[in-house]
């Protein structure tokens, strides 16, 4: 049956049986009993399917990543401890020391760190490159060991719109996947996989959460990016793997090959799993999503428009206002509402920006994004503080821009917060 996507988020990833649980069951346990010794050999050969120690899988998980993997319209998930892991694994699938990637600059401040810190330090090569760079200079980046392309649907913190088909296209010209993180729209508002894009990540900390209860990450796969046409890119996917006795993943698994890797090699190595009890909460907050993301689209465009018509505002970026540069990119790829996260940017200074941030009472000073309770952020003093000026702008992030992340709060409510900070810092 096709369904809609309110639905799968209350219903996809666990179909009980008589007498059993109506809501996904936490099976906090590590490890399954088995009855023999063989039964157990055929599991670690990946010739059996069947649990048998939760850092590989676990019933909860398996139910809670089918059900974003049908909302996003992929063929598997995996689960990860953060949206870091997630990044993580997707990359490092595919790649390994001596291959080269290339990512789009306006990313979120973690991943552009562990793209081009940690990453380099194991020997990966990561390219940034501006999302709306011409033809010739994504041409130019790409390289022979080049394995996959990188981007943000809506970018954290600059909220800039990715024109993901192009993005796409570019990858597939050269035979290597699209990977794109998908955490601020959510599939309630864009599935990447309707424009190409092959894999895509999430940190679940944010919208799909969506209560600041759990960290948490998943890798979504489409099962649509033909690796053994491009088998000599692809040695981990394509030929044998000497940690499971010489199997082939695109041969034994198909469409399955990339998650089934990602498991059976990346989270058996590194065990960045996300626990039975966090994927309990996550589902949670995924029943109710298609009701919330609505909800806070609407709020965050209210508060967008009253900030835009603000003599002490000097710009606000928010891709569903009509005005906003991306408009029409946002009407063709987020037409029911981008996210409720904005950029915006006071006249005044740093000092005028810190007193009125300081007056604020129901909005909240925090890193985090993307949830029920409405925040902002100056990214420049707090997440990305690391980077110089210089770094800053090539990650899209203006010195100025304070990052305002609308929550499940009354719009008047936040409005009226915003106004009376504002008197406050004029006044002091
Ligand atoms: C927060 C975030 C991450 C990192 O996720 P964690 O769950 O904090 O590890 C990655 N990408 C984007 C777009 C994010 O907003």
């Amino acid at each position: 049956m096709k369904t809609k996507i309110g639905t799968k988020c209350v219903q996809s990833g666990y179909n009980p049986g008589k007498g059993e649980p109506r809501q996904i069951p936490i099976i906090q346990s590590t490890t399954f009993k088995y009855e023999n010794s063989d039964q157990m050999g055929r599991l670690f050969d990946l010739e059996d399917e069947g649990y048998f120690y939760t850092r590989l899988a676990n019933p909860t998980n398996d139910h809670v990543a089918a059900k974003i993997a049908d909302m996003e319209g992929g063929v598997a998930a995996m689960l990860t401890s953060s949206g870091q892991a997630a990044n993580f694994f997707a990359c490092f699938n595919i790649c390994e020391a001596g291959s080269h990637m290339i990512s789009t600059a306006s990313i979120y401040g973690g991943t552009f760190n562990l793209f081009g810190c940690t990453f380099k330090k194991m020997g990966i090569d990561v390219t940034f490159i501006d999302q709306d760079a011409s033809d010739e200079e994504f041409e130019a980046a790409f390289r022979p060991n080049t394995k996959l392309v990188f981007g943000e649907t809506v970018s954290n913190p600059g909220v800039r719109v990715l024109d993901i088909e192009r993005l796409a296209s570019i990858a597939h010209k050269h035979g290597v996947p699209c990977i794109v993180d998908n955490t601020f729209p959510t599939p309630v508002n864009c599935r990447p996989f309707e424009w190409g894009v092959d894999i895509v990540t999430h940190s679940t900390t944010k919208y799909m959460d969506g209560h600041g209860v759990q960290v948490g990450g998943v890798v979504v796969d489409s099962g649509n990016f033909d690796w053994d046409k491009y088998a000599e890119k692809f040695p981990g996917l394509c030929a044998p793997d000497p940690s499971y006795h010489g199997l082939i993943y695109t041969k034994s698994f198909g469409k399955l090959a990339y998650i089934t890797k990602a498991t059976s090699q990346l989270m058996r190595d590194f065990g960045c799993i996300q626990s039975p009890q966090n994927a309990f909460y996550l589902n949670l907050g995924l029943q109710t999503l298609a009701v919330r993301m609505p909800h806070i689209c609407q709020s965050a465009k209210k508060v967008a428009e009253y900030l835009n018509a603000l003599p002490e505002v000097k710009w606000v970026r928010y891709s569903d206002l009509e005005g906003d540069a991306e408009h029409e990119r946002q009407q063709k790829y987020l037409p029911n509402g981008s996210c409720g996260v904005m950029a915006f940017a006071l006249n005044g200074g740093r000092e005028f920006a810190n007193k009125f941030m300081d007056a604020l009472r129901l909005v909240t000073i925090e890193t985090h994004v993307a949830d029920c309770y409405t925040c902002i952020l100056h990214p420049a003093s707090h997440t990305h503080r690391q980077l110089t000026e210089e770094q800053l702008l090539e990650a899209g992030v203006d010195p100025d821009l304070m990052r305002l992340s609308i929550g499940l709060e009354d719009a008047d409510d936040i409005i009226g917060d915003i106004a009376n900070a504002l008197e406050v810092a004029k006044n002091s």
